[in-house]
């Protein structure tokens, strides 16, 4: 039998109310859970921005290369290169830069973290220490 962690139960069960589309707007979940993530990318050439919404009811982290939760969630929202990004305004492809950001916190941050890294090997470490 799978062992389950406590927020693994919590993220069990808002995965059980998914997908989005029938959980109402109003629901208990989406009052507690529903934040907002805001992606920012930056033409490198016109300085140009686009910004893109998205509700999410927990944010997935990398605990990989971060010694603590703050290092993981740093690494979540730092600034990513896009090499070829069609830039509305140049008409053409550029590098662009990319970054995540909480643009409406929740009532509750749910976060999900990763613990097995890209071959399946379980990640031990202790965190918060
Ligand atoms: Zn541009």
């Amino acid at each position: 039998m799978m062992h389950l962690e406590a927020t693994e139960c919590v993220m069990s069960f808002i995965s059980t109310c998914r997908p989005e589309e029938h959980v109402e707007k109003t629901s208990v979940i989406h009052q507690i859970f529903t934040g907002q993530l805001k992606s920012t990318v930056e033409c490198t050439q016109c300085s140009c921005t686009s910004d893109r919404f998205e509700n999410c009811l927990d944010i997935s982290l990398h605990i990989n290369n971060s010694p603590d939760l703050l290092a993981a969630f740093a690494d979540f929202t730092k600034t990513e290169i896009l090499d070829e990004y069609t830039c509305q305004r140049c008409c053409c492809k550029v590098k662009a830069t990319k970054r995540m950001s909480l643009h409406h916190l929740p009532n509750v941050l749910a976060l999900s973290i990763k613990r097995y890294d890209l071959f399946g090997n379980k990640i031990n470490r202790v965190m918060f220490g």
